[in-house]
């Protein structure tokens, strides 16, 4: 059972054709946009739950789109590019963007996208001081983290950055964005200190186990907390 309603914004027929059918042999609600005025004024009257958003549309920038829709919304949208240039997905996960997914894309892949989306979802309106996913618990009042019920130590840069994904588990976050947020700038040697910080701290949580990824790279990107 399904109740999430989606809009799909793409302007290729075909495309949007293959998201429309998906969706509806997985029970998913949906609505349709060909075009940049018709996806804002749909997202405003509609309230979907979940956008997906093609970059690339005749009257408007995706970007701009996001922008827009973030002065009222923080629906989650998913971005959908052809274009494969990173600085496009930067700039849309900086605008506000969830997630995203490059063109070509399989069905699977995007089915998982709204999965993951829609657990964020569900896991954003539990609001505890007690942060649990998976094996890894963060105890916000305490200050401390365990992993299988051991406690982790962490330096309070790392324990800052791990709160920063948790809070935003499931998405995924620029450089950019998680530098400003811990620095509260994001220069060039900052982004290398970044780095070095998400090393340290990927082998505290994730030891010798390859087998539980708590924390994705986006290789030029950004970092992305894996909902477990
Ligand atoms: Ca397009």
């Amino acid at each position: 059972m399904n109740h999430s309603r989606i809009l799909v914004v793409e302007d290729d027929s075909a495309v949007r054709n293959l998201i429309v059918t998906t969706l509806d042999t997985n029970n998913y609600r949906y609505l349709t946009a060909p075009n940049g005025k018709t996806a804002v004024m749909e997202a405003a009257s509609h309230n979907p739950d979940i956008i997906l958003l093609d970059l690339g549309l005749p009257d408007m920038d995706g970007v701009e789109i996001i922008r827009k829709i973030r002065t009222w919304s923080d629906v989650p949208i998913i971005v959908i590019s052809a274009r494969s240039e990173d600085t496009d997905k930067i700039e849309a996960l900086d605008s506000g963007a969830d997630d995203y997914l490059t063109k070509p894309f399989s069905v699977d892949e995007l089915l998982a996208r709204i999965r993951v989306t829609q657990r964020r979802i569900l896991g954003m309106q539990k609001t505890s001081s007690v942060f649990v996913n998976g094996d890894l618990t963060i105890d916000y009042a305490a200050g401390s983290v365990t992993m299988h019920q051991e406690e982790i130590h962490l330096t309070p840069i790392e324990y800052k950055i791990l709160c920063l994904l948790a809070k935003n588990v499931g998405k995924v976050l620029t450089h950019t964005y998680i530098t400003h947020e811990i620095w509260g700038s994001s220069y060039e040697n900052e982004i290398g200190s970044l780095r070095v910080f998400m090393a340290t701290l990927r082998k505290k949580l994730e030891g010798q186990s390859q087998k539980q990824q708590y924390i994705q790279t986006h290789i030029g990107i950004g970092y992305r907390m894996n909902k477990m």
